[in-house]
């Protein structure tokens, strides 16, 4: 970090109208300096549609018109509702409209003038209705369509215009910063400058600009994410594992304890694994496995190994729900074991005495087998003699916090687990220098899940469907993109949707919901309830998406389905199908669109999550500016392997040529700024 760097750097508390309050709720979202503010990159980008007419305007959508209010406003009251009604025109025709609470737009909106509402289209009683719309001077709705909007992951307590504020500020602040990478190779492959495109990403000047400035940023993500991989790989040809073992028993141990026979894929993968562990030199060894394939037992056979060979050993997982989860399900499995290993649980909730007493046990070797959060990497825990690190759902994790572990003068065995089926072409770029074990098959004797794809009018025979499967003594998955409503998405969101079941399930099911903004305790009650029974019907966005195992839910309804990604509906289709019984899986499609359709139709017809991966691989066109088919397996910030693949190319290209030497540390995805 240069020293002109450092002195930019500061907390954002320091920034203008960011109090201890926001500054708090910044900190929930890992954001404590400017430098994490300008990473902070939005999450999309509210772009205002373009003007239709009125003669086009379409029940249930949002649209934009350049009207003319027809008379002065009308003020109703209702109790203590108070609307404020009128009459639009344009050329094509006429529409009422409506808008609560804001009885002082009578005296501000006179008669005549022509402007631009932006709101949604309602009908009662067979008329239809603009609601609640914006309204701007047409000047400036043309300057705003033509900025695209940033819109950021938000958490409690911060609003979008503050984080637009403190980043603008930060922005402001931040000396212009050389480029990493030489000028030759940027235009060689068409890449904007970094400085710039950071810049351009919090406030784009144009559509083609941001899409430049994405897809350098997208490029930094991958460029650092291949050299992270290219960096283990050397440092494991050069280190001797000061950590040999011996594994000749392990096996026959692990098929005298288990609860259950292995599969000949999970003998193939452990046998790979331990020939690693024994073999001298570091492991470094991806396990791929499609969703309930039984990668965690394999994983459990590891760390096993580890412990009967006098090592501790850690597994990182992305949730602390899973972390509970692993632990539950590893004792579990070792019950019959006869050496058990102790197993400690290192997460973020736990207060600070409580982690003190862990990292105690940590370090006085009283632990074998550590299960963590993020949490194992930023507290400072002193590991003894730690010979194997297992991340799990490894796509929530970057290569550069595994590098972590490297940094502190550790060189563990490190098994990678991904429930992202990559197809080939992907994984030889992606991993092209670990070495690969693949779970090709689910263990035997379960049912498929069986799939539809329906329309939104077809729900309330889904919805019986699912009440049939609670009566059975069953549980549901309802999925919804949203966590609350949103005036740019027409799309389903979760706070809503779980009031209005809760209504119609009344005295049936309890349902409950679960969603990224609510605290890790509360998460971690509604998923111990649901696990308990006591929550029949849950709600939820795709924070669902990782690992959970409840076998007991048998259907999975997937609102507004073709918002995801592929993989990533796949993923979520995991939650289901645990069990021995039949399950089920509902995709509704929110907007109707062939293409949407032959892609769910994908999903429909098969359950295998390489075979999805690489169709739709073949369906994706060049990656779309305004993503609203993430595919899900968000190993990076911006960047999407499936939608950015191109991308994903020219950084393995450009790494071919080019590795930055003593002056990496000026890579932005490092420490920087
Ligand atoms: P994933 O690969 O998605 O992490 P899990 O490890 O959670 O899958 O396994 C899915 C389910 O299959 C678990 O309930 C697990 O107990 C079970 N399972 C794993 N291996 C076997 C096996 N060999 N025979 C029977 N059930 C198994
Ligand atoms: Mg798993």
């Amino acid at each position: 970090m240069s020293l002109a760097a450092e002195q930019t750097t500061i907390p954002v508390t320091a920034l203008k109208g960011i109090g201890p309050k926001t500054g708090a709720a910044l900190a929930k979202l890992g954001i404590h300096t400017t430098a994490d503010l300008i990473r902070h990159y939005p999450c999309r980008f509210a772009c205002y549609p373009a003007l239709q007419t009125l003669n086009t305007a379409e029940e249930d959508t949002s649209i934009a018109v350049q009207a003319t209010l027809q008379t002065t406003l009308t003020v109703i009251r209702r109790g203590r509702l108070v609307m404020t009604q009128g009459k639009l025109a344009d050329v094509s025709g006429e529409i009422a409209v409506r808008w609560y609470n804001m009885p002082y737009l009578k005296k501000s909106l006179s008669p005549g003038r022509c402007l631009v509402f932006f709101g949604k289209v309602q009908k009662k009683g067979g008329l239809l209705f603009l609601e609640q719309p914006k309204i701007f001077r047409p000047e400036e709705y043309e300057t705003l369509r033509a900025h695209p909007v940033p819109v950021y992951p938000l958490s409690s307590g911060i609003t979008n215009r503050v984080l637009i504020r403190a980043i603008q500020e930060s922005l402001s602040r931040m000396p212009f910063q050389p480029d990493w990478l030489p000028k030759e190779l940027c235009s060689a492959h068409q890449l904007m400058d970094e400085d710039t495109a950071i810049r351009e990403i919090h406030a784009p000047q144009s559509i083609p600009r941001l899409a430049a400035a994405k897809r350098r940023i997208i490029f930094n993500e991958f460029y650092e994410f291949l050299l992270g991989v290219r960096k283990m790989k050397e440092r494991a040809s050069l280190a001797c594992s000061a950590f040999p073992m011996d594994c000749s028993d392990i096996l026959s141990d692990a098929r005298r304890f288990l609860p259950f026979s292995l599969t000949a894929f999970q003998e193939k993968v452990c046998l790979e694994i331990t020939g690693d562990l024994s073999s001298g030199t570091v492991m470094n060894r991806l396990l791929q496995g499609d969703v309930g394939s039984g990668k965690t037992v394999v994983a459990l056979i590891a760390l096993y190994a580890a412990f009967r060979n006098g090592y501790q050993s850690a597994i990182m997982v992305p949730t602390e729900v899973l972390a509970r989860q692993h632990q539950k399900t590893m004792e579990q499995l070792l019950r019959h074991a006869e050496q058990k290993p102790r197993i400690l649980l290192l997460t973020g909730s736990l207060k600070d005495s409580e982690k003190k007493e862990v990292q105690k046990q940590i370090e006085s070797h009283a632990a074998d087998i550590v299960i963590g959060t993020h949490a194992l990497i930023q507290e400072p825990v002193k590991f003894h003699r730690l010979a194997l690190v297992v991340t799990d759902e490894q796509h929530r994790f970057g290569v550069q916090q595994r590098g972590i572990f490297a940094e502190k003068g550790l060189h563990p065995h490190m098994l990678v687990m991904s429930a992202t089926p990559i197809p080939r072409t992907l994984a030889v770029i992606l991993y092209g220098d670990l070495d690969i074990s693949t779970i090709e098959a689910r263990p035997s004797g379960r049912l498929p899940v069986k799939n539809a794809v329906i329309m939104k009018q077809e729900r309330p025979n889904a919805l019986l469907h699912i009440k049939r499967e609670l009566e059975k003594g069953h549980q549901a998955y309802i999925i919804c993109p949203l966590v609350e409503k949103s005036e740019f998405l027409d799309a389903e969101n979760v706070l809503d949707y779980s009031e209005a079941l809760k209504e119609s399930f009344r005295g049936i099911a309890s349902v409950g919901c679960l969603h990224g903004r609510m605290r890790e305790e509360e998460k971690q009650q509604v998923m111990e309830d649901f696990a308990a029974q006591r929550i029949d019907i849950l709600v939820s966005t795709t924070v669902i998406e990782v690992g959970i195992d409840v076998p007991n839910a048998t259907v999975m309804m997937i609102e507004d389905a073709e918002r995801y990604g592929l993989a990533s509906l796949h993923q979520l289709r995991g939650r289901v199908g645990r069990g021995s019984g039949q399950s089920y899986c509902i995709f509704v499609q929110g907007k109707q669109s062939e293409r949407g359709k032959k892609r769910l139709e994908i999903l429909a017809h098969s359950n295998d999550g390489f075979a999805i991966a690489a169709a739709d691989l073949k369906m994706r066109g060049p990656g779309e500016l305004f993503g609203a088919e993430q595919s899900g397996e968000l190993t990076f910030g911006l960047g999407d392997i499936y939608n950015d693949y191109p991308v994903l190319q020219t950084a393995k290209a450009v790494l071919e040529e080019y590795e930055p030497g003593e002056n990496r540390k000026t890579l932005r995805q490092d420490v920087i700024l």
